[in-house]
């Protein structure tokens, strides 16, 4: 039995132990928050010809995809290139405890919140855009831009000259930093590749702060790892992009097919031509209303009495879209080298319209239709876009599934199906391909109705697009997602495939605290990186 003073020192003992705990706890807790509330204070230190705006920074927890929302801590509007490499050797400094990540933000178009930064920094790009745009004529023309020029002001710039740059999206209001971490993938990388195939240089800050020139001969691990490197490995601050000359016009052709096989075929056939159209995409269309009369606003029927009788009700059509670039002296050359081009495909003969517009007008065709849905309200809502790149030998069964049963219709956005060449990707960069010397990229782009309990609801396209991904897992049918979006380790490591153990070697090599681009969530800052 023990004697009652022995117990009253046990019991005394046991106090003091549990105050002791919650006093380290408390302090811990402090210590947390006023490092925390200091981070702004440490951040102000920085000197920096810009600024950093610590209230207001609303527009920097938004993107197109509108679906994630997180302010970040700071945002950083850098007015030199010496303000980003101060900013990131001040976080990288702080070392691993401080907890504080940065991402860049260009124009702010990803889908799932890539460019926030959770209680971190975002740098806003745009504010070191539009300073200098240089145009390089001679053999082989370039022209050197700030990573957040948007590609619409670097066309304008570079026509001046009578030059633009080869490779393109579909749309032109997003920033050069922000493409080329992705790839850049439009109707003519067929034959110039992605636009991250037409990059002679870059200017990087590291995730350690340095600044460093890199290209093929010079830094090329880090050029090859930041070109489709989710932003991963370093910020691009200049990129010098390839140029051709620009022609003046442009004829825009579209066609209908009701069989998929056929269509695919010729898709196939004009991509793998060696004289060929300068633009090559598709559209799947599903029960289209009045299509046909759509497009007589602005498309010419070259058989007018039989388009007429054309009706798209109710069916499953594939259109394909084709340009011919030109110029006013070669205008009558050009009808008859489309005529030659065209007769051996076996699209519905009554359904081809052709129209002829500035090379600019078509380039920025997509910001017609952005000014059409803005003035509709239909531009800011949720955007559960699914992106996916299709190996060519999977292609007919993925079309017969996902187009036959699970997609019914694409009335509230369009969806993209076309082939490109993968000899025309660089299998050095980041980006990861699928198998096959040719594959498609699918891309499903609906806006979502807010509220709607309807197939247009947020709800209902998200688990459409749950069971798209399911049926490409199930089947095994080795698709690719484009602009990935995974949350677990365990998945971007089966995106990656072999290629997982590069891009962990560049990560911790230029990026060892994982500090930069938390939004796409690959690498959490203190995580081990293997
Ligand atoms: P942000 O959304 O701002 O950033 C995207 C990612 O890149 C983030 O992780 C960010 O941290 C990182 N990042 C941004 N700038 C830099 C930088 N300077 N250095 C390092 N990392 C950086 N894509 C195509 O390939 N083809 C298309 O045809 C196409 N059409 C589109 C049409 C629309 C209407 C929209 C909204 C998107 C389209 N996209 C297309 C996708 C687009 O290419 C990507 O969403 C791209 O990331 C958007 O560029 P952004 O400047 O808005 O980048």
């Amino acid at each position: 039995m023990n004697h009652p003073s022995m117990s009253f020192v046990k019991h005394n003992n046991i106090l003091m132990r549990r105050s002791f705990t919650i006093l380290l706890v408390c302090c811990m807790v402090i210590k947390l928050r006023i490092c925390i509330s200091s981070i702004p204070f440490s951040l102000r230190t920085i000197h920096v010809h810009g600024h950093f705006s610590f209230h207001g920074n609303e527009f920097a927890a938004r993107d197109f995809g509108n679906q994630y929302h997180i302010l970040p801590l700071a945002v950083l509007h850098p007015n030199k290139v010496s303000d980003i490499a101060a900013t990131i050797r001040h976080v990288w400094q702080m070392g691993p405890s401080s907890g504080l990540t940065v991402a860049a933000r260009g124009h702010g178009h990803s889908l799932q919140g890539q460019a926030q930064a959770p209680q971190g920094i975002v740098i806003n790009m745009e504010s070191l855009s539009s300073r200098e745009i240089q145009v390089y004529k001679g053999q082989f023309p370039y022209v050197d831009v700030s990573a957040g020029d948007l590609w619409i002001n670097i066309l304008h710039e570079c026509l001046k000259h009578g030059l633009a740059p080869k490779s393109w999206t579909d749309y032109l209001h997003l920033t050069v930093g922000g493409t080329l971490s992705n790839a850049g993938i439009s109707g003519q990388t067929f034959r110039h590749g992605p636009q991250i195939s037409n990059v002679n240089e870059l200017e990087v800050v590291t995730g350690k702060g340095e600044v460093i020139v890199c290209s093929d001969e010079k830094n090329a691990d880090l050029f090859h790892g930041v070109l489709g490197g989710l932003g991963q490995f370093g910020i691009i601050i200049r990129a010098r992009i390839a140029l051709e000359p620009a022609p003046k016009l442009v004829k825009w052709i579209r066609v209908l097919y009701s069989d998929f096989l056929t269509f695919s075929r010729d898709q196939e056939r004009l991509i793998s031509a060696e004289n060929t159209f300068d633009y090559i995409e598709g559209l799947v269309i599903i029960n289209k209303t009045g299509l046909i009369n759509n497009w007589r606003s602005s498309f010419i029927p070259q058989e007018p009495e039989q388009a007429s009788k054309f009706t798209s009700d109710g069916k499953t059509l594939f259109c394909l879209e084709l340009t011919k670039n030109f110029n006013p002296d070669e205008a009558d050359k050009v009808d008859q080298e489309i005529k030659s081009l065209l007769s051996p495909l076996s699209y519905i003969p009554s359904t081809l319209f052709v129209t002829e517009v500035p090379y600019l007008t078509f380039l920025d065709r997509v910001h017609a239709a952005e000014l059409k849905l803005r003035s509709k309200g239909l531009w800011d809502l949720p955007h559960p876009w699914l992106n996916l790149l299709v190996p060519k030998s999977k292609i007919n069964r993925f079309a017969e599934v996902v187009f036959g049963n699970i997609l019914t219709e694409t009335n509230n956005g369009p969806v993209l199906v076309y082939p490109v060449n993968k000899y025309k990707w660089d299998n050095r960069t980041s980006f990861v391909l699928p198998d096959g010397e040719i594959f498609y990229l699918v891309a499903f782009l609906p806006h979502a109705i807010p509220l709607s309990s309807e197939n247009d609801g947020l709800e209902s396209i998200l688990i459409r697009n749950e069971r798209i991904l399911y049926f490409c897992k199930f089947e095994i049918l080795g698709v690719k997602q484009y602009l990935p979006h995974y949350t677990t380790r365990d998945e971007w490591r089966a995106h990656f495939g072999a290629r997982w153990g590069v891009f962990v070697r560049r990560k911790s090599a230029y990026d060892p605290l994982a500090i930069l681009a938390p939004g796409q969530r690959i690498f959490q800052k203190s995580m081990s990186l293997l």
